[in-house]
């Protein structure tokens, strides 16, 4: 674990190993992170490009990073200061939450909420302490998915207090608005204010894992929040068609991008298999999502099929034990085997 002016001392007192180069890295660097395996490292190439050998620039940094700094380095360049900054910026400590775990989709309806309630009873049933934030905010389900219509209560400490639904500690913006039938309207600085709020302001008291059930796409708040929450992982939700798949992807790559770890891929909505005969029909198609994830080097986490039940029960608020059990339970272990 390094902090970026420890290594630029450790630079300092190695520079006569190369000087140029080096003077060159600790000039122009601008941030760190410290992943599981490796350190990161973001330099600022400002408008060198053009005629230069980038490929070569990057592994001269990286080989000296690596062999100064005695451990795994990876290089990112960029000409971009600002956006490098608040990649590695101060971000919101919640010291009693463990693991925060992103579960995204490029597209709506491929459920996104469906599987973060789902996922969060698996994993509380294997003991360990969950939440759920509804990051949705412009698209608040999880109300619905939780059968809880009500709103949140202020606690005597001035924090919201999460409302407990089946054990597990749960926030939406839907709890904070007297009617939850009109529409949000917000726009970028409102939709900033009210996400963190429901970070910081709400009472989670100890926490083993915050699932934020994340709005589709790569907009204003998916951006917000990989820029200001410190996420442990993000969990990709797809339907197997390629369509879901392309957009799928998008939203992985930007959380590649924030640095932020692929916990790995779910294929939603795969197999239909018909209760009255058995037959089995690739209604969305089938595998795709598994494809992708071998294609992209990500863990592929399961599938769950299309089940009518799924439908008909969750938008009631209610989980189906035997499901959950069959297709989350699985997919639970797989991501707890990867916490550290
Ligand atoms: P998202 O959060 O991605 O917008 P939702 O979780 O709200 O998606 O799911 C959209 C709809 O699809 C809901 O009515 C939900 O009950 C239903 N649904 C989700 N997964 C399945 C499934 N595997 N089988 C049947 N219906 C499902």
């Amino acid at each position: 674990m390094y902090e970026l002016e420890e290594i630029k001392t450790i630079l300092n007192n190695n520079i006569n190993i190369q000087p140029e180069l080096i003077k060159y890295i600790i000039k122009n660097i601008l941030a760190v992170k410290n992943t599981d395996d490796k350190l990161i490292a973001i330099i600022d190439i400002g408008n060198m490009g053009v005629g230069q050998n980038i490929d070569k620039i990057q592994s001269d940094i990286t080989n000296i990073l690596s062999y100064i700094l005695k451990c795994n380095v990876a290089i990112i360049l960029t000409s971009e200061k600002e956006g490098a900054r608040k990649i590695t910026a101060n971000k919101l400590q919640l010291k009693n939450i463990s693991k925060i775990i992103a579960i995204a989709s490029g597209k709506g309806g491929v459920g996104k909420s469906t599987i973060t309630r789902n996922l969060a009873s698996a994993l509380l049933d294997k003991g360990l302490k969950v939440g759920i934030l509804d990051a949705d905010i412009l698209g608040p389900s999880q109300p619905k998915m939780l059968g809880f219509s009500g709103n949140a209560e202020l606690g005597t400490n001035k924090k919201i207090t999460p409302v407990t639904v089946d054990g597990i500690k749960t926030m939406s913006i839907s709890y904070m608005l007297k009617d939850k039938n009109s529409p949000i309207v917000w726009r970028g600085p409102m939709l900033q204010k009210a996400l963190l709020q429901m970070f910081r302001d709400v009472d989670w008291g100890n926490l083993d894992i915050l699932l934020l059930d994340m709005p589709p796409g790569t907009g204003d708040v998916s951006l917000t929040i990989a820029q200001n929450v410190e996420l442990y992982a993000a969990v990709i939700v797809s339907t197997p068609q390629d369509i879901a798949l392309l957009d799928a992807i998008k939203s992985l790559e930007m959380f590649k991008k924030m640095l932020v770890k692929i916990a790995g891929i779910i294929e939603n909505m795969s197999i239909f298999t018909c209760p009255n005969c058995g037959h089995k029909s690739e209604i969305f198609g089938y595998g795709g999502a598994k494809n992708e994830a071998k294609r992209l080097n990500v863990q592929f986490l399961g599938e769950i099929p299309l089940i009518a039940e799924i439908r008909k029960e969750s938008d009631k608020g209610k989980i189906i034990k035997t499901i959950q059990k069959q297709y989350f339970s699985p997919i639970a272990d797989k991501i707890i085997e990867n916490l550290e």
